[in-house]
């Protein structure tokens, strides 16, 4: 691994990062503001007053959602390139999407080999929730989400695998593109965070999908 250019190129995706974060941050918070002097003028209706309250609500809702989809995880020190043990990390995760994954009536399976590969523990974290996030979301009325990693030659292999609503052709190849997204409180940036925090730890990733059947998220990464 060169080194050197990684780090260059991990300092370029932060900085890009947080330009946008504080955009996209911005935008709900500004309406908030607004509404909020909006609700301190006297002449104001019930109606008109649970009406400002339930969009600042939800401004602030999607306020969360991107703060969730960018830096759940974010550390001071998002450089620092490690050695990250790719079978406890998921199972990490797997805690932490537990009771979303239980409100839903999923049934979660894994299979995880130990493997380690290199790069930011916390982008990987990351990058892992947006995926598991998103296969929770394709199962509202419950299913199977299946987690497994396989050691190859020089590479390592995680699957992520729902039985959800899966996608059609054009979806899929609109994965990543920000902003795109199927859901009404969707941010549509958390693949396009995932796809850059993987690309810069050298690795791929790799989507197949059936409509009504499922979908299944393919990263791999070399050893
Ligand atoms: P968001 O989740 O905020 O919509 P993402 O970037 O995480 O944004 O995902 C973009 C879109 O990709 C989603 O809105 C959805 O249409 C589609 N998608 C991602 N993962 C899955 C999945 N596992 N099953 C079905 N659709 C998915
Ligand atoms: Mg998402």
């Amino acid at each position: 691994m060169n080194y050197a250019m990684m780090k260059v190129e991990k300092m370029e995706v932060v900085s890009q990062l947080a330009a946008s974060i504080s955009h996209e941050v911005r935008n709900p918070l500004t309406v908030v503001k607004g509404f909020l002097q909006m609700l301190s003028s006297k002449d104001l209706t019930v109606d008109k007053k649970d009406q400002y309250i339930q969009i600042a609500n939800a401004e602030l809702s999607r306020a969360e959602n991107i703060i969730s989809d960018y830096l759940t995880f974010a550390k001071p020190t998002p450089e620092n390139i490690v050695e990250v043990k790719v079978d406890e990390e998921l199972l990490k995760m797997l805690d932490i999407i537990e009771p979303l994954a239980k409100q839903h009536s999923i049934n979660v399976h894994h299979q995880l080999q130990p493997a380690i590969v290199y790069g930011n523990t916390s982008n990987f974290q990351q990058a892992l929730l947006n995926i598991l996030k998103n296969a929770i979301e394709a199962m509202p009325n419950g299913g199977e989400l299946v987690i497994s990693t396989k050691l190859e030659k020089d590479q390592v292999t995680i699957c992520i695998q729902d039985s959800g609503s899966g996608m059609r052709k054009e979806q899929i190849s609109r994965l990543g593109e920000p902003y795109f997204s199927t859901k009404e409180k969707g941010t549509g940036l958390g693949l396009m965070v995932t796809f850059r925090i993987i690309e810069v730890m050298r690795g791929k990733i790799e989507v197949k999908s059936i409509v009504n059947k499922g979908s299944t998220f393919t990263i791999c990464l070399p050893k």
